[in-house]
């Protein structure tokens, strides 16, 4: 049997049954590539947490087969913990500790020499953009900065794998955008295999090459987000209709605006919005002028027109029904708007 590269992760008919009977993976199978950026999206207690505590030999499997870094993790957890980084959702920093002094402890702890350790830890320091305050107490740290040093603790040894569970939960926007930065260096300038796991689309959008939508344990979806998102088929149409007055001429003229929109062969769903409509189509740079003009015609008066591809959310709600409730997602009203464009709800 051929080896799999260093950075690679290969898992086959994953299955975890906890003791009480939660069947949290439920026979999933997926393959990271080296070098890949990976996501693993799902809501709350989909299994993300769970499948990646196997991957990183911090939880027994109950059947199925997982090789990381080219080692199976019945046989070689060992092996497969000298080359991977694990940043769990409750990681341990000790405030007292300074930044550099902590970093290069951990490098002495996977066995580098003083010297090297230290070397290390600078190089760290500066890849996450906290060498100023490497001689300050980490308990002294904002959460962002916490969020990052702890990443790059696990870096230390060079791995080839990092798992990272929900590295940004809890970060408000800007700390997280400064993360993401830091996470594509990661990727980019350590060479390192990265799997993420996440509950926001927009993350995953941003980050992952590729990813696994997971929902009860089962991967739902698998693909590059741009893929993911042209699998919902289409684009969204907003129009924007001018208000009259009285509303009870506004409702008509929407009522009007949508029949017609229904009637039309490239047009396969059509949603009320605030102040106009939604229309889902099978390619919006053609049907805006095809719209623009039909709605001309039937003296349906229009201030503003609009097209947007599909988000994430889509992706999800198509597969599973349901949409990804978090509140973390806070920049999200625009994805949300979005949603009863295309069909896929009633906006419910
Ligand atoms: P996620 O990380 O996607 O939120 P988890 O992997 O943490 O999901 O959990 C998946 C399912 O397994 C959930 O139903 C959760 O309640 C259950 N679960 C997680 N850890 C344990 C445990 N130690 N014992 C029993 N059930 C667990
Ligand atoms: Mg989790």
């Amino acid at each position: 049997m051929p080896e799999n590269p260093a950075g690679t992760i290969d898992v086959r008919n994953l299955v975890k049954v906890y003791p009480g009977g939660t069947r949290a993976v439920d026979d999933i199978d997926f393959v990271v590539n080296e070098g890949e950026f990976f996501g693993f999206l799902g809501p709350n207690g989909a299994g993300k947490s769970t499948t990646l505590k196997i991957l990183a030999t911090l939880l027994k499997k109950t059947s199925g087969r997982v090789t990381v870094a080219g080692h199976d993790v019945d046989h070689a957890p060992e092996q497969i913990r000298r080359n991977v980084g694990v940043a769990m959702q409750t990681a341990g920093l000790d405030d007292l500790a300074k930044a550099f002094d902590f970093l290069t402890l951990q490098g002495r702890l996977y066995g580098l020499r003083s010297p090297m350790a230290r070397e290390r830890a600078s190089e760290l320091l500066e890849l996450i953009g906290l060498s100023s305050v490497a001689e300050k107490k980490i308990g002294t740290f904002s959460g962002g900065m916490r969020r990052r040093l702890d990443l790059v603790a696990t870096l230390v040894h060079h791995p080839k794998v990092l798992f990272l569970d929900e590295p940004t939960t809890g970060l408000d926007p800007q700390s997280r955008f400064t993360l993401w930065d830091h996470l594509r260096r990661l990727n980019a300038e350590e060479g390192a295999t990265i799997i993420l796991t996440t509950q926001m689309m927009d993350e995953a959008d941003r980050l992952c090459e590729r990813m696994a939508i997971i929902d009860h344990g089962k991967i739902v979806a698998e693909g590059s987000p741009a893929a993911l998102k042209g699998q919902v088929g289409g684009d969204v149409v907003t129009i924007t209709i001018t208000q009259p007055e009285s509303p009870e001429e506004r409702d008509a003229l929407t009522v009007k605006a949508q029949s017609l929109a229904d009637e039309q062969p490239y047009v396969s769903a059509t949603a009320r919005v605030q102040d106009g409509l939604a229309v889902t189509v099978q390619n919006g740079g053609a049907a805006v002028p095809a719209l623009l003009r039909l709605l001309s015609d039937s003296d349906v008066p229009v201030s503003n027109l609009s097209v947007a591809s599909p988000t994430l959310d889509d992706v999800f709600l198509q597969h599973t029904g349901r949409m990804i409730r978090d509140e973390e997602t806070g920049g999200d009203e625009m994805n949300n708007a979005m949603r009863p464009w295309l069909g896929l709800s009633d906006g419910g």
